[in-house]
């Protein structure tokens, strides 16, 4: 039985598909079109959240991951620091 929280990896879409594909190291329109192909299997991922989650949770900055290339997650990341800093402090965890 699989646990979806700790073994995402071993049933993800992308088992079996070219690494380059995830990972391009050239730019350019073929560079473009690996990303491409690579979004169109995760959009069919089951483990997409935690795939995501974990590469947010450990500053991934290369590669797709969860369906976001780096300037989708960094995008992210940017949102939720906003988000963070315009809770209250006691909210975010300060004692003042
Ligand atoms: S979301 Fe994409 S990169 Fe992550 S496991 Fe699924 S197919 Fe692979």
């Amino acid at each position: 039985m699989i646990d979806y929280a700790t073994d995402w990896r071993a049933v993800g879409a992308c088992l079996g598909a070219d690494p380059d594909l995830f990972f391009p190291i050239a730019v350019g329109p073929a560079a473009t079109a690996q990303v491409q192909r690579a979004l169109r299997i995760c959009d069919g991922c089951q483990v997409r959240q935690q795939c995501l989650e974990f590469a947010v949770r450990t500053g991934e900055s290369h590669g797709i991951w969860g369906g976001t290339t780096p300037d989708d997650r960094v995008r992210a990341r940017r949102a939720r620091t906003r988000r963070a800093s315009r809770r209250p402090l006691a909210y975010q965890g300060v004692t003042v």
